[in-house]
């Protein structure tokens, strides 16, 4: 069977048992302040687990794009090196939202992999739970019994509560588990050592494909469990692994998941896979990690210098050095495998085909950018072995060198600690971290936030949002919690009704007020957790059971509103001026600024821009009315041409936003104006790059553009009254640039015969003692590089000098020395000692080479004495 059957098979299994199908979310995790990546299943569901927020459908199942290289899960380390972990992988997975439990969950599994898949039964393992004293959690028995239908006694194994009780994070749902596995050994080596003593025991052939996972407890903030009034299942199939198993091969990379890209690398190098260890590790870390690259910056997510940036940049730089010293890829290369994976993944995952020449774009810039420092840097961690070898020291590299290679050339730690394993060296972590904490005078006690369990002030169901038609509500507090970050306290409260907009899709969360008779709360920010609005207040109200007046401030609100709209303008007007590949990366909306990130590969034109400009104004002019439909299909919303984003999760009711059906309609949550003739002016500020291929505008509108066209016009104002008025600003300021030109060229002119005289003059005064040339004199000149160009020339045209020039320039002292080479050599003479001495004379202080040496000073009268101490000088070394 073929990995698309597979994947297939997986989906309609479950949707003929009454499950609803939906697509996978972005690998990017956007709503979630714990997560950044999306490493399991069931994270789009979090909010259900956690009762945000009622389950839609009893039954769901999809195959969900994971990454494991950051937090709770990181299998960086192993991806490559073994055969069955990935950076980005698929995760099969079916959902019972307090619908059916164990009993199906089980049966099901086996049904599928047994009967659909023909997976051989006496290959199969189960682990389940078996209990914790500490946690005084009896062992999952329920389960065990379950099992024994199906599988025999000793193919059933306990497991600790390390293997077999999942939880989310350090709070939140969680329970036992039952994980299958399989044996892919050979008869020989089964009969020798029984696969239950190899289930969970890192052999890359006895490996986990399944986990159920049956949720039933609350993991509270005290660490104590409380039971789930609704009991679900969630389970998680690796599919690359899976395939594995229904291909009979003993490796991911064997199935037709990987092959044909490890063919396309085999081709591109001239190295055929499964012939050395070495290239083969290289051909799976880059047939693996161009996955989790490619993926991510479709979901809009770019390599960058930290956070979750930072981690694509790293996975890009482990695989770039990979293909660089055991491929023999001195060129960017995993930026031509992008075409290969979109046209692999076109049908499951089309968001990769999409934008597959951004996302090639971006790579390639990665790419080149790291090979440059590449090589420097393994040329010196390549001293390092050998000096360490030498010195027969210890096999540690220190961690001001695992620094300057993170700082300096760009190896991301974990990159330099894996070289160090290849080498048999390690790395000090510790010291590394002591240098980054001093780059960053970070203090990790700060970052840390602690949050306490929610109380629960009334039971309330669902949470009503009434913002996007009032700015008023009578609200109740639902529940609230304190969270302490930085040793500030906060609190978060959740409202029955709100009317207060939380921060997403990049507009600002509102702030305002919550009244109860005459206590005032700020609200300091509103910020969604998963799709739960938390409005951020910093004091708790006397009573939190009181009835409140939630208001919104409408100023910045209605502000913020104008940008956003303008934003949608400005979106379609660039697809206009620039062509449809323009994409939305990013935006930021405020009730000041409106700043849009999109995919563009060259810098805008003055012209372009003011087009763009004109045409968004032309249609808020036009004063356009808002079409805002709440709730449509998202098929419909697409028919209409609505824009998406990429990397944005949307359910299957979408709320649209257009103007003018025929210009701008986009699939929007954000607030928005009546008419776009409130937006009033629109002005864009500046252009700019912000990473490869993707081009960043500001623009202000309404009061901040007429303020910005304003404080232009009154600088303009004030350049005429300096210029006296003329008729055209313009050439009277090019006329008086001009002017400027030819006055510096004429006082260049000048100095430089000024120089000319004096020089004749002094040429003319030269004596002769004990065969040295000397001029010791007081010259006048018009600056320090005539004075300069003056002792050079005279150097020029006379030998065995010794030059003394005491001068007095724009009405100060200074003092110039020049020496020639031979007598430096000769009398031990050295110009910058001497004018520091001389610079006594002048109140003043300088130095320079033994040949030549200038100083400056206060006291003009000081000059005189300058020229005889000069003379004395001279006397007493010749
Ligand atoms: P393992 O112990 O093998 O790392 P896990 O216990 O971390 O697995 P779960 O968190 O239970 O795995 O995830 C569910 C399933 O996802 C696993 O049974 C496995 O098939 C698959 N899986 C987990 N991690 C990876 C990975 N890094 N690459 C590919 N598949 C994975
Ligand atoms: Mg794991």
């Amino acid at each position: 069977m073929d990995s698309k059957s597979i994947r297939q098979k997986f989906l309609d299994f479950f949707k003929e048992r009454g499950h609803h199908i939906v697509p996978s979310a972005p690998i990017v995790n956007k709503n979630d302040p714990t997560l950044m990546f999306t490493n399991a299943g069931m994270n789009q569901f979090k909010d259900i687990f956690l009762g945000n927020q009622p389950a839609k459908y009893k039954r769901i199942a999809d195959t969900q794009k994971c990454l494991r290289v950051s937090g709770k899960h990181n299998d960086l380390e192993e991806v490559g090196i073994d055969t069955y972990h990935h950076t980005m992988f698929e995760m099969l997975g079916n959902w019972s939202f307090g619908d059916y439990f164990k009993e199906e969950a089980i049966k099901w599994s086996w049904e599928l992999l047994t009967v659909e898949y023909k997976l051989p039964k006496e290959r199969i393992y189960a682990t389940v739970f078996g209990g914790d004293k500490g946690e005084n959690l009896e062992p999952d028995n329920e389960s065990l019994e379950l099992w024994l239908k199906y599988l025999p006694k000793e193919r059933i194994l306990y497991g600790s509560k390390k293997d077999n009780f999942w939880e989310m994070g350090d709070q939140g749902p969680c329970g036992p588990c039952t994980e299958i596995h399989i044996d892919l050994r050979t008869e020989e080596e089964i009969k020798k050592v029984p696969g239950r003593d190899r289930v969970n025991n890192d052999d890359p052939r006895v490996v986990e494909i399944w986990n159920n996972v049956f949720i039933q407890y609350n993991r509270k903030a005290d660490k104590s469990l409380e039971p789930l009034p609704e009991k679900h299942v969630d389970t998680g199939m690796g599919f690359e692994r899976l395939v594995m198993a229904i291909q009979a091969k003993t490796s991911n990379y064997d199935t037709d998941v990987f092959q044909p890209m490890i063919k396309f690398i085999g081709d591109a190098c001239g190295k055929t896979y499964g012939k050395d260890l070495k290239t083969d590790i290289a051909m799976r870390v880059l047939s693996d990690h161009i996955r989790a690259i490619s993926f991510t910056i479709a979901d809009g997510q770019l390599p960058g210098n930290a956070k979750a940036g930072y981690v694509i940049r790293r996975i890009l730089r482990r695989a770039v050095r990979y293909g660089y010293t055991f491929l023999g890829f001195k060129e960017p290369f995993l930026n031509k495998m992008v075409p290969v994976l979109a046209n692999q993944f076109a049908e499951v995952f089309p968001e990769l085909k999409a934008q597959q020449d951004f996302v090639q774009k971006v790579v390639l810039e990665e790419e080149i950018s790291f090979l440059r420092t590449l090589e420097i840097g393994l040329k010196k961690l390549e001293q390092i072995r050998t000096n360490i070898e030498q010195s027969k020291g210890e096999k540690v590299i220190d961690g001001k060198t695992v620094f300057e290679l993170y700082d300096t050339f760009g190896f991301p730690v974990d990159l330099t600690a894996l070289i160090a394993r290849e080498y048999g060296l390690e790395i000090d972590e510790t010291g590394f971290e002591k240098e980054m904490a001093v780059q960053k005078e970070r203090s990790k006690k700060d970052a840390v936030k602690e949050t306490t369990d929610w109380v629960l002030v009334r039971d309330e169901e669902g949470v009503e949002f009434v913002g996007y038609d009032h700015l008023h509500a009578k609200s109740k507090i639902v529940k609230y919690r304190k969270v302490t970050a930085k040793g500030k306290d906060q609190y978060q409260v959740v409202l029955d009704t709100t009317p207060f907009y939380a921060e997403s899709g990049g507009q600002a969360g509102d702030t305002g007020v919550l009244q109860s008779g005459k206590e005032k709360i700020q609200v300091l920010d509103t910020k969604k957790e998963n799709d739960l609005i938390i409005h951020i207040i910093d004091k708790l109200p006397l009573d939190v059971k009181a009835d409140f007046e939630a208001n919104v401030d409408e100023k910045k609100r209605l502000l913020t509103e104008n940008n956003h709209s303008a934003t949608h303008l400005l979106h379609a007007a660039l697809r206009d001026v620039l062509g449809t590949h323009v994409a939305q990366k990013g935006s930021l909306v405020n009730e000041k600024v409106l700043r849009f990130d999109f995919s563009h590969f060259s810098k805008m034109t003055p012209e372009e821009i003011e087009k763009v400009e004109k045409i968004v104004n032309a249609k808020i002019r036009e004063n356009i009315q808002l079409n805002e439909r709440r709730n449509v299909p998202i098929n419909e919303a697409k028919s209409l041409g609505a824009m998406a984003l990429f990397g944005e999760k949307y359910g299957e009711f979408v709320r649209v936003i257009t103007f003018d059906p025929s210009y701008s309609v986009e699939l929007c949550g954000g607030t928005h104006v009546s008419a776009t003739g409130k937006i009033g002016l629109f002005k864009i500020v500046s252009e700019s790059s912000v990473a490869a291929g993707v081009r960043r505008i500001e623009a202000i509108t309404a009061d901040e553009a007429e303020n910005f066209v304003d404080s232009q016009l009154s600088i303009i104002e004030k350049l005429k009254e300096v210029l006296k008025n003329p008729k055209d600003i313009l050439k009277a300021v090019e006329e008086l640039s001009a002017e400027k030109t030819k006055l510096q060229k004429q006082i260049e002119e000048y100095v430089s015969k000024e120089g000319q005289g004096i020089k004749e003059e002094l040429l003319k005064k030269v004596e002769t003692v004990d065969g040295i040339n000397v001029v010791i004199s007081r010259v006048d000149l018009s600056s320090a590089d005539a004075l300069k160009q003056l002792a050079y020339d005279v150097k020029a045209k006379v030998d065995n000098l010794f030059l003394v020039l005491a001068a007095k320039i724009e009405d100060k002292p200074q003092i110039a020395v020049m020496i020639s080479e031979n007598l430096v050599a000769d009398k031990k003479l050295h110009a910058g000692n001497l004018v520091k001495e001389l610079a006594k004379e002048i109140q003043g202080g300088g130095g320079g080479q033994p040949f030549f040496a200038t100083a400056g000073g206060k006291d003009l009268a000081g000059l005189d004495k300058v020229l005889v101490k000069a003379k004395g000088v001279l006397k007493e070394k010749v």
